[in-house]
């Protein structure tokens, strides 16, 4: 193996066994791009009472995430109207944050992860 800086390439078989694979490079900072986060904001919540958008018409909600940019506090993807969705949906605030007791993460809708 020290030796085949020495050789030429005039060895075919040779070229053949330096084959390398590609190394994969820069996986890691790929995840972190989330511009968003710089949008949001030291919101309070609408109300700590529950989704306000269910709250508003009698509706039952799972679980709770708030919108980092104005408060709004609306229900995840596994309520039945899925309100913090529907505030994307229409609003276009990028990032909400778990209204879940001991739950400590935040979504970025645009990027579609954890940021
Ligand atoms: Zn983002
Ligand atoms: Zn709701
Ligand atoms: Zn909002």
């Amino acid at each position: 193996m020290g030796t085949l800086a020495a050789k030429t390439f005039a060895q075919s078989e040779w070229h053949e066994t330096a084959r390398r694979a590609p190394a994969p490079r820069c996986q890691d900072g790929a995840m972190a791009d989330c511009t968003h986060v710089a949008e949001i904001r030291d919101v309070t919540p609408s109300t700590t009472e529950g989704c306000e958008d269910c709250l508003a018409v009698g509706g039952r909600w799972v679980h709770l995430r708030e919108c980092l940019t104005c408060g709004h506090v609306g229900c995840c993807d596994s309520s039945p109207a899925k309100h913090a969705s529907a505030h994307y949906a229409t609003t276009e605030h990028p990032v909400i944050r778990s209204f879940e007791p001991g739950e400590d993460w935040r979504w970025c809708y645009v990027d579609q992860e954890i940021v």
